[in-house]
This record gives structure tokens, sequence and C-alpha cells, in this order.
């Protein structure tokens, strides 16, 4: 199916072309027509899938229609950061239809909301909480609402918001179209959908999209070798944006700092940030100005930038579902990418984990040019611990785990000007990077910004 076939509005399909795509994805293909023609629609769909321009494309296409400077269509998301993208997609879709579109979420200040809905705007992108606000000073208008969407509808449930979304459709026409977006259906979110979807049809793309796009790698490291490996790891492969994961807060903004000190364009995401800061950090990684981004699961909720082309667990999340979710974050829309995963004796339970989620596998890789038995840096000291019995035990448990060799050899990682080989060795495969002539091993990083 073509993007075509929709027949949208001519403006709606320039915006199409300007953000370059050319075919819908599975679940624009599905939910599409149904939101056109006016239906209420369940879409089963986690990030990464299009959903946003499957509700955002078919509003777009109705708002050309009908009266401008009031509140038509209302987009319910879980974070700002999520509503902010929502927010940028209906820029770039809808450039050329001069709807306006404005956010409206806490931890920024409400007046420059209230003016711009104030200056008369078509569609509304809000996290609850502010919604509320707004609702209840009367500084804003739902009553000529047309299209309602609650987007990872999961999330919301998952962040305590249910409350909040029940009280808010309250002050909506119960004429409405609704549209419901989720990726998973837990029997609170299968209740609401109840109660605020009528005859709803439901559309679902399966939960493939990493298994099928993405690469996934283990690295079995000591712990106090990971900050090492990562720089050795990033050293020998080809890199669009790099999104890191830690267990804490404090390890994220320590590894951003590393990887800065080391000439890498890196910033750290962590819940300690003021909103402008974070917002900043996310700005610059999601425009290219920053290369890395290291972040912990809460502070990346919501991260979406299409570009990103290896996630790396530099910590191992705590449950095989953060795992989905994490690696969920590349190998967008049609593209490939890379999950590398930095596992210490300790994560074998969790790899098992992971392991029966996928269905396979997963390959263990050792970098060859990497000293694993190296000292300890002495900045690493957080990792520190004194050689003893327990570390050598830990050492031959990821000796082990290396053993199992995995099935998708000879994947993904690319050096620049050199070519990618597995060999086998008595014991293990071992992943070396063959340079394919004789330049340096050193490689031009950007200034830090
Ligand atoms: P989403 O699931 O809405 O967060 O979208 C994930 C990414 O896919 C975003 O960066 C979109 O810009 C991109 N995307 C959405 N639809 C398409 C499409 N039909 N072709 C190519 N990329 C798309």
């Amino acid at each position: 199916m073509e993007f075509i076939e929709f027949n949208f509005h001519p403006t709606v399909a320039a915006g199409v072309k300007a953000a370059g795509y050319e075919t819908p994805t599975p679940i624009q293909h599905q939910a599409i027509p149904p939101v056109l023609k006016g239906s209420d629609v369940m879409g089963l769909a986690q990030t990464g899938t299009g959903k946003t321009a499957a509700f955002v494309l078919p509003i777009l296409h109705r708002l050309m229609q009908g009266p401008r400077g009031r509140v038509r269509a209302l987009i319910i998301a879980p974070t700002r950061e999520l509503a902010e993208q929502i927010h940028e997609a209906i820029g770039i879709l809808g450039r050329q239809t001069r709807l306006k579109s404005v956010t409206v979420y806490g931890g920024v200040g409400i007046n420059p909301q209230i003016q711009k809905l104030r200056g008369g705007v078509e569609i509304v992108v809000a996290c609850p909480g502010r919604l509320l606000d707004h609702i209840n000073q009367r500084t804003i208008n739902l009553s000529h609402l047309e299209v309602l969407v609650l987007d990872e509808a999961d999330r919301m449930f998952d962040m305590g918001f249910l409350p909040d979304i029940r009280k808010i459709i309250k002050y909506i026409p119960e004429r409405r179209q609704t549209l419901m977006f989720s990726a998973t259906m837990p029997d609170d979110i299968r209740r609401l959908a109840h109660e605020v979807l009528h005859a709803p049809i439901t559309v679902q793309v399966d939960h493939t999209a990493p298994a099928n796009t993405v690469a996934h790698a283990l690295y079995p490291v000591e712990q106090q070798l990971k900050t090492a490996l990562l720089m050795e790891l990033l050293r020998h492969t080809d890199t669009d944006s790099v999104l890191i994961f830690t267990r804490t807060k404090h390890r994220a903004k320590r590894v951003g700092q590393q990887l800065a000190n080391a000439g890498y364009r890196a910033a750290s995401l962590q819940g300690n940030l003021s909103q402008n800061k974070r917002q900043a950090a996310l700005d610059g990684f999601r425009k290219g100005a920053y290369q890395i981004l290291v972040a912990t699961d809460i502070a990346a909720r919501g991260i979406d930038v299409s570009s990103i082309s290896h996630v790396i667990n530099y910590d191992m999340p705590d449950t095989a579902d953060a795992y989905t979710h994490r690696i969920g974050r590349t190998g967008r829309a049609a593209k490939t990418g890379d999950a590398f995963t930095f596992i210490t004796g300790e994560d074998n339970d969790m790899v098992r984990a992971i392991e029966r989620v996928l269905g396979e596998k997963i390959e263990r890789r050792m970098l060859e040019c990497f000293d694993y038995k190296k000292s300890l840096p002495a900045r690493d000291t957080e990792f520190a611990r004194p050689p003893r019995e327990p570390q050598r035990r830990r050492e031959h448990a990821a000796a082990a785990a290396h053993k199992q060799t995995g099935h998708n050899a000879g994947r993904t990682e690319k050096r620049k000007q050199g070519t990618y080989k597995s060999h086998r060795s008595t014991a293990s495969r071992h992943f070396t990077w063959s340079k394919a002539n004789n330049t340096s091993n050193s490689r031009t990083h950007n200034p830090v910004i």
C-alpha cells in the first residue's frame, strides 16, 4: 500500500513527503483507513512502529475541513518528551496545513501555554496533570473537541494517570472520535478502553520490530572494566547516535562525563536535571549536536530519536521487559540497529530471561583488542574491588557465558576502513576487526559541546 491510496488532503500529502516517508508502516496501513472513516480505534503498538503518524495524519486531514482557532483535537501523552515529539511530528507532517498545535505539560511556566491557547489552536498535545490545571482554571475550552487520542495508555496507567484521565474525559463532548494506543493490554487498560471507546476497531502490530531490525550482542566483562570496554567498543564501531543505559543516575552522569573527557560529543540525562537542561540534552541528541546520550531507564522515558544506531546497556536492565523497551529505541521504522549489553557473572539469570523473550540465544562477543585482564584505571574507583577469590569466580562465570556462542555472527559491526571477521578458537568464538589497510588505530573525535 502507498500513502497516495489514503487520499490525504494535498497539504497533508506534502507533509508525508517532507517527512521522507515512502511507504506506510504496518500500524499506519491498518489504522489510518478506520481513523479516516471516523471510527474509534484501539491500536496495540509500541513506540518505534510509526504509531504517531498513524493518528497525526488522519487528524490533520480531518482538521483541514471545518473551523479554525478552536481546540478540535486533543492528544494526551504520559511524558513531556513524548508530548514534544508528537508536537514535533505535527509540525513536520502539518507544516503546510497552517493548523496550530500547542504542548501543555508541567515543570514549565503555565502563562505561555495560556497565551498560546488564547491565541487559538486546533490541536493540543498534553500531559494529564497540567491539562487538568488548565481545565480547572478554565484556560482551555474543550467543548468543541472532535478527536481525543490517548497515547501510550499503559504507561499512563503505570504512572498513575488513569484517575486524571477519567476526570479529563468528563469535560470532553461525548460525541467524539477516540483513539487509544498502548503497547500492552493489561486489565485496567482494557477497562478504560471499554469506557472511552465506542465500537472500536482494534489494530495490532506484533512485538517483533526489535527482533527484526535489531541485532543483539552480549559483552561479558568485569564491572570495573566496563568504561574501558565501552571506550574500546566505540572506537571500533561505526555509530550514528548512541543511547547508553546505566542503572543509576550517578553512573549516567559519570559515564557521560568520561565520554566527554575522551572527546566524544556526549551528554547525560538523569532525573535530577532541571527541565531546561533535560530538554537541551534531548534536543542536542535529537539534532545530532550530541552523538551519545547516557541515561537511566526513568530519565530516558519517551526518548524517540529515529537515528539511534546503537543502544548500549552499560548495565543490564532489571527486567526483560525493560530490555525490550530500551532496545525499542533503535532499529526504528525499517532502519537497522544494534543492541550491545555488557554482562557480568551476576547477570546470567537476566540473560536467560531475555533470551526466553527473544526466543533465541544472544551472541556473546569479546573484543580481541581489549585487555580483559587489565588492572583498574585510577579514575574507575567507583567500581574498584580488591582482587580476591570472588572476582576470579566472576571472571569464570563471564568466561563460561562467553563459551555459549550465538547465532548472529558476522553482522552489523563495521569498522571504518576495516572489515568484520569472525573465527572459531578451540574454546569459543572470537570476533575481531581486521584492518583493510594500514591506517592508524585512532579515530577522530568531534570536540565536546
Ligand atoms: P513512532 O512509533 O511514531 O515513535 O515512530 C518511530 C519513527 O518512525 C519516527 O522517527 C517516525 O518519524 C518514523 N516513521 C513513521 N512513519 C514512517 C514511515 N512510514 N516511513 C519511515 N519512517 C517512519
